[in-house]
């Protein structure tokens, strides 16, 4: 696809952000034949899509978002045909522990609402299974849901997976280029950098992340996201004890230990992040409540030390799901942000989306409720 009167050799799309999602629509463009041209103000994977926390998880999802995770469950199975690399993408399922029989009704009440929608991936299961799956739980935890389907992977060399493939096939990256100014003029988009360089293509594409909301702007689209910096925490080395990746049904909590050993402690408690200084802070009063929900859970990490903690930059939206979709406000933009801290599992079915709304003008699933008209008002 070229449009008439484009020099050969320029792209047919710009996308701007080179974070899970931009490296992601970017390879299935590349796919359907269409070539781009990636703009990363910093490098490919240095802000959320590379400091994540790989859960691939269709459990505890947004109704709206149940179509888009199992069909992007669907391509981590065969991760390895789409980008030549397994990712480190390991399935070993997802659980939400209830420590109450309240968080156990709530659970089966949860099972039973996707079951309704015709969604069957989470299950409750009893105190006898989940001690079978995970011996180290605490005595006092007596069932919870899980998706025996769902796992995780490795996000920067995911990422990097998504770049070398897309690069193979032919799609430019340019590191960095922050795009200061979008313009269009005679149905071209012309995107400018901060070093006064300028690209231009028929179709643009934000993938900008916790900065997107500036290139919306650009566009007179108002994208009220929050930016925010999720917190994760790693442990020494300790002997291989759990297999699944364990969250609770009523405290902030995502746990999973590495082949090497070490466990990887998360689930969404917030830093400070600093966006125009691509720095995050850590608030050491909330790395203490995650590291407590650890000690009464698993017992057995009561003695484990702490080597690292970081935050990654993400961008939330207020209703917690993401934009995806064309602009409500200019032809030939569409958008991909916002994923509220939810947003690697989906990476490489929404580039598919966007590369489907552009090659074909549809997608075959059902992205109005990500539509970036919803916030107009
Ligand atoms: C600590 C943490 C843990 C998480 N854990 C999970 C998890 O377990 N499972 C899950 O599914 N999700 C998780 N997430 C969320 C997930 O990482 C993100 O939703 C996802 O990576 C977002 O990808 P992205 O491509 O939209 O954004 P990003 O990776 O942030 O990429 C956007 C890119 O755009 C670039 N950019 C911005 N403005 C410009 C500009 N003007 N010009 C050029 N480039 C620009 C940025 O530099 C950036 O590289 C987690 C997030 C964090 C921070």
């Amino acid at each position: 696809m070229t449009a008439p009167g484009t020099p050969l050799g320029a792209p047919d799309v710009i996308v701007i952000g080179g974070g899970l999602h931009g490296c992601s629509t970017a390879l299935h463009l590349a796919l359907r034949g269409v070539r781009a041209l990636v703009l990363e103000k910093d490098h490919v994977g240095r802000h959320a899509s590379g400091v994540n926390a790989g859960g691939v998880r269709q459990l505890g999802r947004h109704t709206a978002e149940l179509p888009l995770t199992v069909a992007a469950m669907a391509l981590w199975r065969r991760i390895g045909d789409l980008v030549d690399d397994d990712c480190g993408f390991e399935s070993h399922g997802q659980i939400k522990v209830a420590e109450t029989e309240g968080e156990l009704a709530g659970a089966e009440a949860r099972a039973a609402e996707l079951r309704a929608l015709g969604f069957q991936h989470e299950e409750v299961i009893g105190q006898a299974e989940l001690r079978d799956l995970v011996p180290a739980i605490a005595d006092h935890c007596v069932g919870a849901l899980i998706s025996r389907g769902d796992g995780a992977a490795i996000p920067f060399r995911t990422t990097f997976a998504f770049r070398r493939k897309a690069q193979a096939l032919g799609v430019r990256f340019q590191e960095g280029a922050t795009v200061a100014r979008v313009t269009r003029s005679g149905g071209v988009w012309s995107v400018e950098t901060t070093d006064g360089d300028r690209h231009a293509a028929p179709i643009l594409v934000n993938c900008a992340g916790a900065w997107a909301d500036r290139v919306a702007a650009q566009l007179g689209e108002r994208a009220p996201l929050e930016v925010i910096a999720p917190m994760l925490m790693i442990t020494a080395r300790v002997p291989p004890f759990i297999k699944p990746v364990v969250g609770a049904c009523g405290r902030t909590l995502s746990f999973k230990q590495f082949p090497n050993g070490t466990v990887l402690i998360g689930g969404g408690l917030l830093g400070r992040a600093v966006r125009d200084e691509n720095r995050t802070e850590l608030d050491f009063s909330q790395v203490s409540v995650n590291a407590r929900t650890v000690w009464d859970l698993f017992p057995v990490m009561r003695g484990a030390t702490i080597v690292r903690s970081w935050a990654g930059i993400e961008a939330r939206m207020p209703d917690q799901i993401p934009v995806i979709g064309p602009s409500a406000t200019q032809p030939d933009v569409f958008h991909a942000f916002g994923f509220s801290a939810h947003g690697f599992q989906l990476g490489p079915i929404v580039g598919r989306i966007i590369a489907d709304l552009i090659a074909t003008g549809r997608s075959d699933l059902p992205i109005a409720p990500f539509h970036i008209g919803r916030f107009a008002a």
